[in-house]
């Protein structure tokens, strides 16, 4: 039997155990402790951001940054209709509408070129997502948010440290969230972050976070707001990630170099990702398209590669097409691409051998397929 090779697993190879047992060690497991601090100080400088505010999962930072911008029952928001579904989830907890917006083929990002269509009187923000860490064109988004008086919060989940002509995502945007589920670039098991420079809204952002309890007066609650605290735990994990961050992400880098030497001969059956525009994508993960075919031939390369041991993800469906937010809108290249988009493995576990394993399963299903 050969090894089965994961589409994504997690890397725990530095100060995670010693900083857990230390919260173990000392009682401090809840949500208070000094793991907290020194993690969210650590994000921020990794981001170039004066806060980070660290929260339970990717969904509630998303959630929690939509109620400091003041997200109300019949506003519009503009998102990517290609995301996972906690971009448009997180709009809709509000009580507001996410709009969709196409995508374009190079990057599968949100395309700002067909956003102004879509803005309303009731428009009120644009999310924007770092689709498989390549950066969203932040350029042209702000621009856009700035002639219409939007707000833009980078929705920067898969994409810790890729960055646009030296400014990292999370830095860019009134404010942004991560996520550190087990499969993201760093992880904390379930965790997430707000990123902002605003020191106002940054105080906001820890007042709903902490069920809206006044700082200077406990028990006094003048909001309604959540419980979406981050444990020490979880946050004794994600210092210790960003201690190798730099490391993950040079492994990161050199894995897509291995793909893309691989996966060569192949370009005339598949496109390879590519950066567009002065960008510095992270691949949170490895993700190619089939030139030719729908939905029904990706999914069957998908299965050959699985009965070689390999294990892929096809690219997320648009938000459009699913039932809690069907529409009948135009969306041609989400339509075409989501159905020939394949992620290959992409974690700090893989060899040179493996990437050659990949890339050969593929090359014969493509010949048979
Ligand atoms: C993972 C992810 C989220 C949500 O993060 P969770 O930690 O799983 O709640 C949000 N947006 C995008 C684009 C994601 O990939």
């Amino acid at each position: 039997m050969i090894d089965r090779i994961a589409v994504a697993q997690p890397v725990l190879s530095g100060n995670e155990r010693k900083y857990v047992l230390d919260c173990l060690d000392t009682n401090w497991i809840s949500s208070v402790g000094k793991y907290i601090t020194a993690f969210e100080e650590a994000f921020a400088s990794f981001c170039g951001v004066k806060h980070a505010i660290a929260t339970n999962n990717g969904t509630t930072a998303l959630h929690l940054a939509l109620v400091a911008m003041d997200l109300k029952p019949g506003d519009e928001v503009i998102i990517p209709t290609v995301t996972y579904i906690a971009t448009a989830n997180a709009v809709r907890y509000c009580g507001a509408t996410p709009v969709f917006v196409d995508v374009q083929a190079s990057t599968m990002n949100i395309d700002p070129a067909a956003i102004e269509a879509k803005i309303t009187s009731k428009t009120k923000g644009i999310i924007p997502v770092h689709l498989y860490g390549h950066p969203a064109d932040m350029l042209s988004i702000n621009a856009i948010a700035h002639k219409r008086g939007l707000w833009v919060v980078e929705d920067a989940a898969e994409a810790h440290g890729a960055e646009i002509a030296g400014h990292k995502v999370g830095s860019m945007s009134t404010c942004a969230t991560f996520s550190f589920f087990g499969n993201k670039i760093v992880t904390t098991g379930e965790g997430g972050m707000v990123t902002t420079n605003d020191d106002e809204l940054a105080q906001k952002l820890r007042l709903f976070r902490g069920q809206g309890m006044d700082p200077n007066r406990r028990y006094w609650f003048p909001v309604v707001g959540y419980n979406y605290r981050m444990t020490n735990i979880q946050a004794a994990i994600g210092l210790a990630q960003m201690e190798t961050i730099e490391t993950s992400l040079a492994a990161r880098a050199r894995l897509a170099g291995w793909y893309a030497e691989a996966l060569g001969n192949l370009r005339d059956e598949i496109v390879l990702p590519k950066d567009v525009g002065s960008v510095k994508q992270v691949y949170w993960m490895y993700n190619i398209f089939l030139r030719q075919g729908d939905a029904v031939r990706r999914d069957a390369v998908m299965r050959q590669l699985s009965d070689d041991g390999i294990e892929t993800r096809p690219v997320f469906y648009p938000m459009h097409v699913l039932p809690p937010y069907r529409e009948d809108g135009f969306y041609p290249v989400a339509d075409l691409w989501a159905q020939r988009g394949i992620n290959l493995p992409t974690h700090l576990g893989l060899t040179r051998e493996d990437i050659e394993r990949i890339a050969d399963s593929l090359g014969q299903a493509l010949k048979k397929i």
